[in-house]
Order: C-alpha cells, then structure tokens, then sequence
C-alpha cells in the first residue's frame, strides 16, 4: 500500500477537502506514477456533486492526469522510471470483448472502469482519480507523453482532447470537409485545434459574441453567434460534421438543420435533462445523429503524437490544489479559458 496525499468529496454536494488515498500494492504489470498535473474537467464537478446518478464517496475527482513513473512492478515493459507518462478517463476494462480486443476500451461490453468513481474488475476496490500526488495504473492503461508537450497544457488532452479527437478521426474530418464545432469551451477549443490541423474547414458556433476573437485565434475560419439556429437560415446544409460540445439545451432539430446531405451530429455534451429530436430533421437530408465518447489507449497515443506535431496544446489556468472549490463555482459559470489545470506541486509543500 502507498499512502498519497488528495482532495476528495466526503459526500455528495460537499466541498473538496484534504484527504489521504491509499494506492493498491504494485502488481507486475503496474507503474506508481507521482502525479505533476491534473486537469480540472467539467465531468469532476458533476460527480463531485452527485449530479450523474449512483456515485461512490469519498471521491477523489480527476482523469487529466500527467506525471512521472515513479516506480515499476517487476513485468512491467513499457514504461521505465522517470517516464513522463499520462493516465486519462479509464484505468481498466475486461480486455476480452471486442471493444477491448479492438482497442475500443471505452466501449468495453462489460463496462471500463473509470479512473475515479468506479470499481475495479474485482468489484470492489474503488477508484480514485488525479487530484493526489500519486496513483497507481497498469502500465497497458498509461500514454507516453510526447517531449514537445509540456506537462501542464497536455493534462487536458487526456479527456477533452481525445474525446474530440475520436469522433473527428471516426467520421473523417480533412480537407473538403466542413466542420462545427458547437461551444467554445474545455472540449471546444481544442476540438477546433484539432480539426484545424487534420486540414477541416472550421466554423464555431456559440451563443456568446465574446468568443469570436479566441474561435479566430485558435484556428477557426468562421464564426457564428447564435442563440436559435432555427433562424441562420444562410446557414443550412453548411456543414458535414457537428459536434455538439456543451451541457446546455439546444434545439437539436434547428441544429441538424445546418447539416448538408449525409452529414452528422455528434452529441459529446451531455445535457442534464433528455433531449429530442423530430424523425424528419434526419430523414429529409439522410442525415445522422450521434454519440461518441473518448478513444481507446492506442488511439490517446496517437492524438498525443499528433498533437505534438502540430504544437497543439490545450489553453490553460494553472491552480493550487487547494483553490479547487473556487475553480468549480468559476467552471460552473463558464469563467475560465479553457481549462483549469492543478499543479500538484502545491499538494505536496
Ligand atoms: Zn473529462
Ligand atoms: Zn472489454
């Protein structure tokens, strides 16, 4: 056992206070990673406050993690001592269904096990995430970081940058195509980064004209503000893909509206109440609505090599671990760009 130092929620809905997490015994296949940064996800908060349904506390929040092998069990391969190496939204999954066999390991059939807020394959050891000074992973469910990232802007690419990466890659975005992105925020900004490099056409639509400057600035080549699509009449059969960012309600058939023949809606936001959309939005264009979470390891490694060839990083606010309470009301209110990441440095003085 390994005793780290963390933040966890006690119960639900409370501030995060100091705690102290003990990390599993190294298995022969596992790595202790001291932990440099964690990212600060807009998931964290929900599960931190018990938004998103059955939830286990004490819960130590954080799947954006970046640090430093520190110690390696004895069949460990792959990783060495002094590795910088990243930990995203998952720890494990079977390893047997054909998602896992595939590489798919977040549509394992039998259900990954999450970073935080989940039970290992045992069915009863918890999960405890990032916001610690240490963790322990097998190392097949680590990402080597590229030397061109720094630690601190890469964190964030564990969770926002591959969940936008995956469903850019699984519908093709490049050159001839058109791209949305729908919100300007965590997963936002890098997706237009993203879909910028892999050659798209890029236009970001946000009901906040205060975006425009930074949608430029990262690479967008339109801007659209927006509060009821219904009305952007120049604006349908636009675009090929859409992804669809944010947590709020958005007229979902309005928003398909813009999508020439064949294109696709992609739901990466999750809104807190169910949303519907009108068979004709879909059936009148041959249009596709759908869903799509983050990439497998391999496919993590892959952004990450892309990310570092294309000097891409996420935009980021540096905290101290102990500021955390504060950055989740900021986060709630939209009021950072684009991402809190948490130096682990102050967790440890
Ligand atoms: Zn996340
Ligand atoms: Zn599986």
């Amino acid at each position: 056992m390994y005793l780290a130092k963390a933040f966890a929620a006690q119960r639900r809905g409370e501030p995060l206070t100091a705690w102290q997490v003990q990390r599993r015994a190294l298995r022969p296949r596992d790595v202790l990673i001291e932990i440099d940064f964690c990212g600060v996800c807009h998931s964290d908060l929900h599960q931190a406050r018990g938004e998103w349904g059955r939830q286990l506390f004490p819960m130590v929040p954080g799947h954006e993690i970046v640090g430093h092998v520190q110690r390696v069990g004895p069949a460990v391969s792959r990783r060495q001592v002094g590795d910088r190496v990243g930990v995203g939204c998952f720890v494990d999954s079977c390893r047997r269904c054909a998602s896992c066999l595939e590489g798919l390991e977040p549509y394992c059939e039998q259900g990954m096990t999450a970073t935080y807020n989940s039970l290992e394959r045992d069915g009863l050891t918890r999960s405890y995430g990032g916001y610690a000074t240490a963790i322990v992973v097998d190392e097949a469910y680590t990402v080597a970081i590229p030397e061109a990232l720094p630690s601190d802007a890469a964190a964030p690419l564990l969770c926002a940058g591959i969940t936008v990466y995956s469903p850019l890659r699984h519908w093709r975005a490049g050159p001839g195509t058109r791209v949305a992105v729908l919100g300007l925020g965590g997963l936002g900004h890098v997706a237009v980064k993203i879909a910028r490099a892999l050659g798209a056409e890029v236009s970001v639509l946000s009901h906040s004209a205060r975006k425009e400057q930074d949608a430029f600035r990262l690479g967008a080549h339109a801007f659209h503000c927006a509060t009821d699509f219904a009305t952007q009449t120049h604006l349908r059969g636009a675009f090929d893909l859409i992804l669809h960012t944010v947590s709020s309600r958005v007229d979902l058939d309005a928003l398909a509206g813009l999508l020439r023949r064949d294109g696709t809606l992609v739901m990466l936001g999750i809104s807190p109440e169910p949303q519907g959309i009108r068979a004709f939005s879909l059936i009148s264009q041959r249009r596709s609505l759908a869903g799509s979470t983050m990439g497998g390891i391999a496919q993590t490694q892959e952004m990450l090599d892309f990310c570092a060839q294309h000097g891409i990083c996420c935009d980021i606010e540096r905290i101290r671990m102990q500021d955390i309470n504060e950055a989740f009301e900021r986060l709630q209110g939209g009021d950072v760009r684009y991402r809190f990441v948490i130096d682990m440095a102050s967790l440890r003085a």
